[in-house]
């Protein structure tokens, strides 16, 4: 599914994104930040090297590399459909139906 160490990266802020999963930071572990992904595979992060940067971050290489190997540690959540782009800000702070 996904080819080597390339990991596609939503080009917008706001996209309708299909599934998350709740990654806890390194440095403070009662934070986490939300990675999601949209329908065209491509990711995005709820911290500020990507919302500024939009560059790749630990935690969406966490998530890609766990899809790679087929060895899910973190839960991933199936996010309900919504007909407008939202941002990643506003999806880490929703709540949302397990799967
Ligand atoms: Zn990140």
């Amino acid at each position: 599914m996904y080819g080597g160490e390339i990991i596609k990266l939503a080009a917008n802020p706001k996209s309708i994104w299909k599934v998350r999963w709740d990654v806890p930071s390194e440095s403070n572990p009662s934070k986490s930040y939300v990675v999601a992904q949209d329908g065209d595979g491509a990711f995005g992060c709820s911290c500020p090297r990507w919302i500024f940067g939009r560059h790749q971050c630990k935690h969406i290489n966490r998530v890609a590399r766990e899809i790679q190997t087929g060895r899910p540690a973190l839960k991933a959540t199936v996010i309900p459909y919504s007909s407008e782009p939202i941002s990643l800000k506003e999806l880490s702070r929703a709540s949302f139906v397990e799967v």
